[in-house]
């Protein structure tokens, strides 16, 4: 199957396809392991960060990752522009998101319009931004959460023709996520989804930050304190009985991996064979996405 039949998969069965972010082998590699052994679809995502570091390796990894496990799709994640998602296209990219969130509406309709145009002529999908998610990630940075307005969306998605469509409703990016009360505002979907029935829509910056996951981090020399996530019933809520079809999770597998990576190295103070961390780390994420496979995506036995 391929990822446009897929995501009608998830909007009809109420599950989502997770959109993990990797930036090296052991991070793919670890996605790939637990897709396979849940039978679960995936997107595996790499931001423009994430496409500078690896390179050329970037679809290389992917390649060989797709002839080992063929149900995982390659995503831009947050692509800028017009000109990296084109390049994106003309590497073979399964989909692409053009974020023109930061723009006027009218400036972000022109360009997410010139993507699709693009992107649909060489059969690629297309995911745009409407309203605007608070924190940082990468290069993306913005210290307000703007709401998607559903009439705007409604209009968004008429005049650009997106195949997907990411929306603000209060999850945010990066690893501190509320300073407030956990919620998300659930009456904005589904103004949404009144407007746009059966429309397949996306969460960013929905990783739950686990308490497991900060403490490892904190208790062997790290500091990152204050974190916080999204809960995880809020994230099944919105798969079950809405119209989520794909949830964007970077931060958690950063953390997963961090984490086993300072205990290991922690705890054998003579090692120094990467092998042996990295190794560690990425069965760390392999168990994060199977957590999440089972128990938020509910994406398991759907290849
Ligand atoms: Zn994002």
């Amino acid at each position: 199957m391929q990822l446009k039949d897929y995501i009608q998969k998830a909007l009809k069965n109420h599950f989502a396809l997770g959109a993990i972010n990797f930036c090296n082998m052991e991070s793919l590699q670890g996605i790939i392991e637990a897709s396979k052994e849940r039978l679960s679809p995936m997107i595996v995502s790499v931001s423009e960060g994430a496409l500078c570091y690896m390179g050329e390796f970037t679809t290389y990894l992917f390649e060989a990752g797709k002839k080992i496990y063929p149900h995982i799709f390659l995503h831009l994640d947050h692509g800028k522009s017009f000109e990296v998602c084109k390049m994106a296209v003309d590497k073979g990219f399964d989909s692409v998101m053009i974020d023109g969130s930061a723009l006027s509406f009218d400036e972000n309709v022109a360009v997410t319009r010139r993507v699709c145009q693009y992107a649909h002529s060489k059969n690629v999908l297309v995911e745009g931004e409407l309203g605007q998610i608070k924190g940082v990630e990468d290069s993306v940075s913005n210290n307000f959460q703007h709401y998607t307005n559903p009439l705007k969306a409604k209009e968004f998605v008429d005049k650009t023709n997106v195949d997907t469509l990411a929306i603000a409703i209060g999850t945010s990016h990066g690893a501190y996520k509320y300073s407030g009360e956990k919620t998300l505002r659930f009456d904005i979907l589904e103004d949404i989804e009144r407007l746009l029935p059966s429309f397949p829509l996306v969460l960013h910056g929905a990783s739950t930050v686990e308490q497991s996951l900060t403490n490892k981090i904190n208790i062997y020399g790290g500091n990152v304190n204050k974190a916080n996530g999204i809960p995880k019933d809020l994230l099944v809520k919105a798969i079950k009985e809405h119209n989520i079809i794909k949830i964007n999770t970077d931060t958690d597998i950063r953390m997963a991996m961090t984490g086993q990576v300072r205990q290991l190295l922690a705890e054998n103070p003579s090692e120094f064979d990467p092998r042996k961390y990295l190794g560690s780390g990425r069965e760390q994420i392999k168990q994060v996405i199977i957590d999440k496979i089972d128990n938020i995506f509910f994406s398991n036995n759907q290849i």
